[in-house]
């Protein structure tokens, strides 16, 4: 397998993989990973590094991934918070009360894509498999956010809602605002229909000629990754604060999980940041 990446760094390639972005590790108070579908002990089509509970997999397997992702990368297993992900916009504003909830104790709540915190000790965790991960660190008030934005919820904009509840809840400055974008399903393999890109198009105020771009069959390539980037640049995060991942899932099928690559038959990754 051939890795290489100038946005992202991965790490234990050897026993239990996970990517970080060069651009967060910076930020000595936080401490995040994106997993992989290696070094796990589930089985069949969820080989190996599967961390959902919802698709079929043996729940005792997808724990012991959790507490293997989690000693390889650095977190307490205890101190994971899940969401609860149905492509909607709800974010969630998680608290130590809340440790365990979706993973160890029972989902208490439907229809989160997005988790913040300015809680230490709580890691936040959000699902993907295609679907366009976004990374969000207030620098200065000291709080994180992660969301899940596959194209319904990048359509809804739950990046830029993401940047107004930190904003509404901390106090955040978007100036402040450092954010990662991806590893996702990317512009050279994102194929949608007409009906879709619709949707896409009507976001004029973000020049969607920069992330729609029609083919000759009539179909449409989409840029999730670009889309989001513009939309958290519209909610005041500078452009230099933003990185985007140059890995698409699609094209890395051996290292990444692709909804599309597996045609479904196929685990789940997570994003995992919390403050130290
Ligand atoms: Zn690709």
């Amino acid at each position: 397998m051939n890795f290489f990446s100038k946005t992202m760094t991965l790490n234990n390639f050897d026993s239990v993989p996970y990517l970080t972005y060069n651009s967060l590790s910076e930020i000595d108070f936080i401490n995040h990973a994106f997993s992989t579908r290696l070094g796990g002990v589930s089985t069949g089509e969820f080989s190996t590094m599967n961390l959902a509970l919802n698709r079929g997999d043996n729940p005792d397997s997808v724990i012991e991934n959790y507490k293997r992702l989690c000693k390889s990368a650095g977190f307490s297993f205890e101190s994971l918070v899940a969401s609860a992900q149905d492509h909607n916009t709800f974010i969630r504003n998680v608290t130590a009360e809340n440790k365990g909830v979706g993973i160890y104790r029972p989902r208490d709540i439907e229809s989160v894509d997005a988790l913040i915190t300015n809680t230490r000790g709580v890691t936040l965790v959000t699902y993907y498999a295609d679907c366009t991960p976004l990374f969000f660190v207030d620098t200065k008030n000291k709080a994180i956010g992660l969301a899940h934005a596959g194209w319904k919820g990048t359509v809804g904009r739950i990046g830029q809602k993401v940047v107004e509840k930190m904003t509404a809840v901390y106090g955040s400055d978007p100036a402040n605002i450092k954010a990662a974008i991806g590893p996702a399903i990317s512009v050279c393999c994102y194929e949608v229909d007409n009906a879709c890109a619709d949707n896409f198009l009507k976001m004029t105020d973000l020049k969607p000629e920069n992330f729609v771009f029609p083919k000759a069959d009539g179909k449409y390539m989409i840029d999730l990754p670009e889309c989001n980037r513009r939309q958290l640049v519209c909610a005041g995060v500078p452009e230099e604060n933003i990185t985007v991942s140059d890995l698409c899932t699609n094209c890395n099928s051996e290292l990444l999980w692709s909804h599309r690559a597996t045609r479904g038959k196929r685990g789940t990754m997570c994003a995992m940041m919390c403050i130290r």
